[in-house]
């Protein structure tokens, strides 16, 4: 297979399931097909808030097809962690890694607004981790829909994440 269509394909589906992880979220088309300024394409409504965590799902995904089935707190045979995997990864996903960072500087800064020490601030993404490798079989299954040409609807993924 497409090495570069499997990856799109698990990116995309990152976007789509982190869509409905949110309640409020609607799922309005996916698509692996290329267009003029993407390899991979995913349309959703979703509230303002809920926007970095979506962004980030795609990059974490990339990730986590490239980090394999080693424990996510092992390093890679370069000494290279999970997170490295997601640094490398948002690098060449600049419009992704723009909204995970603006959303990141805001968490920080109502953090800073709390009196929260230094020592004691977290990062949204060591939360966004932990949700997103609880469904990532649910990812692996939306983007192998992806690859097989099945159409990938908000009812699909609802489906596939909760049950029917
Ligand atoms: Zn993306």
């Amino acid at each position: 297979m497409d090495e570069q269509l499997r990856i799109t394909a698990i990116h995309e589906a990152g976007h789509a399931v982190a869509t409905l992880m949110r309640g409020g979220g609607t799922l309005r088309s996916v698509t692996i097909t290329p267009g003029d300024d993407h390899l991979g394409l995913t349309l959703h409504n979703s509230k303002p808030l809920d926007l970095g965590f979506i962004a980030y799902a795609g990059i974490w995904a990339e990730a986590r097809a490239l980090w394999g089935d080693r424990p996510l707190d092992d390093t890679d045979e370069d000494m290279l962690t999970f997170d490295d995997y997601v640094f490398d990864v948002s690098l060449t996903q600049p419009s992704d890694a723009a909204i995970v960072q603006q959303t990141e500087k805001e968490h920080l800064a109502l953090q800073d607004m709390a009196g929260i020490p230094a020592e004691q601030k977290t990062a949204l993404s060591e939360i966004w981790d932990r949700e997103l490798e609880q469904v990532w079989p649910v990812i692996l299954e939306v983007a192998r829909l992806l690859l097989d040409g099945e159409l990938v609807t908000h009812d699909v993924v609802e489906s596939l994440l909760w049950g029917s």
